[in-house]
């Protein structure tokens, strides 16, 4: 055979090379659940990623990916307009690449991305099954992370496994990319783009219900901290309670949220959805027991923001908000509650529709699925925003029914999974084109 039969960078793939392909994830799958469950079993929270790390970091070393891994750059990330805040919450654990090179590239690259730091699991016992003891009920898979994204994480590993199965290497360049932080700041996506990674195009399989994303929202996260004047309750009329002075601020932000919600018309792919500005009041601590007017009270807070709309220009908004607010607050205007962002600092993003990535996406989700490729506007923060705004390339989100995520009895589908491995898989030999091994 010579080269143009065995190159197929960029081209639609034959019949024959894309029933291969799925054959060979069929022939993984097995193997697929069962390294999902073990990526589920490390309870990977907040700053508890290392292990985790670690066994992906060896998964793709044994697959013989060139393997590197390095931590944040506190300085890098700090002045980077997209830089998540730090606190001292902040992951310490380190980002993981795999890259695959061709010995000639013919195709154009990619980046598959995924996060392994899962969000907490909230009381035990509101669980049906133990978070981190995988189940496999039916059609679903349960546990904490397991949707969100360790489902989608085993997928990408899994999609390449199966090219190799089927006989094909990728003819372009291909990272697998580890990162931890998506749940609080983004940094450990923005950290692979500020040590100079990119590619063609970035896919991420998050939980979007076999769809693509085409819009979502930036997000903040923020800390208010309240003084009061501590009392015995019997003068009450004398002191300031801290939790009481925070009952007043929380209703000053959520006019803010009410306002930002009403401008969602002037956002295209905002207009039909109800409610796409969501403020959380995620924790509240405050006082210290009960016969003492409180004198502290402090609150976490994650908002929504537009795409288009820079984390910069929100913060301010917020805080100008609240200072007009404590003006007309008699104990306010002399105590003012401090604000201080400490998490996601992050813009939304918009993918339009036309990209060639898109259209080969498109291509393989129907081949694997039988359908039509949907997309949606979600108002969740998503790391695809990185390479979106800062890298201008193509960023596909997309990946496996889900429910509960972030609640209790989080659950991937397993018949989910198996298409949109498919699906990736097609994509990635079509996007990439192929040589026969
Ligand atoms: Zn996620």
């Amino acid at each position: 055979m010579n080269n143009d039969t065995l190159l197929k960078g960029g081209k639609m793939l034959e019949p024959k090379t894309a029933a291969a392909i799925v054959r060979a994830v069929e022939q993984g799958f097995d193997q697929q659940i069962a390294f999902t469950q073990d990526l589920i079993r490390f309870p990977s929270t907040r700053g508890q990623e290392h292990a985790v790390q670690e066994f992906v970091y060896d998964a793709l070393k044994q697959r013989g990916y060139a393997m590197t891994q390095f931590p944040m750059d506190r300085a890098a990330i700090e002045r980077h307009e997209g830089g998540g805040k730090f606190s001292v919450d902040h992951s310490d654990a380190p980002i993981v690449i795999g890259t695959y090179s061709p010995l000639e590239t013919r195709g154009k690259s990619l980046i598959l991305q995924s996060h392994t730091d899962v969000v907490p699991t909230g009381p035990r016992d509101m669980w049906r099954f133990d978070p981190f003891d995988p189940q496999i009920d039916g059609d679903w898979l349960y546990g904490r992370g397991g949707a969100d994204m360790k489902a989608g994480h085993a997928a990408m590993i899994f999609a390449m496994d199966a090219l190799k199965s089927a006989g094909l290497a990728p003819a372009a360049r291909v990272e697998i990319q580890s990162v931890v932080e998506e749940e609080s700041t983004g940094n450990g996506a923005l950290m692979t783009y500020l040590n100079g990674h990119t590619a063609d195009a970035v896919l991420i399989p998050e939980p979007e219900e076999e769809m693509l994303v085409r819009a979502n929202v930036g997000t903040l996260w923020f800390e208010i901290e309240l003084r009061g004047v501590p009392v015995h309750v019997r003068e009450m009329g004398e002191g300031a309670s801290a939790i009481d002075a925070a009952y007043r601020v929380i209703a000053a932000l959520r006019e803010i949220e009410e306002r930002w919600n009403a401008e969602r018309h002037k956002h295209p792919y905002f207009n039909d959805l109800e409610h796409p500005i969501n403020l959380n009041i995620g924790k509240i601590e405050g006082g210290d027991w009960g016969s003492s007017v409180p004198a502290w009270c402090r609150f976490q807070c994650r908002i929504a923001i537009y795409p288009g709309t820079s984390a910069a220009d929100a913060a301010a908004e917020i805080e100008n908000h609240l200072s007009q607010f404590v003006k007309t607050d008699r104990y306010l205007s002399d105590n003012p509650p401090k604000v201080t962002f400490n998490g996601f600092f992050a813009e939304g993003y918009v993918q339009e529709p036309g990209s060639a990535a898109e259209e080969v996406l498109a291509r393989a989700h129907h081949a694997a699925t039988g359908q039509p490729l949907k997309s949606f506007t979600t108002p969740g923060y998503l790391d695809c925003r990185v390479y979106r705004l800062y890298n201008n390339i193509p960023s596909l989100c997309y990946g496996p029914i889900s429910e509960n995520i972030h609640g209790f009895d989080e659950r991937v589908s397993l018949s989910s999974v198996r298409r949109i491995t498919s699906a990736m898989a097609l994509f990635i030999a079509e996007w990439c084109g192929t040589v026969e091994l």
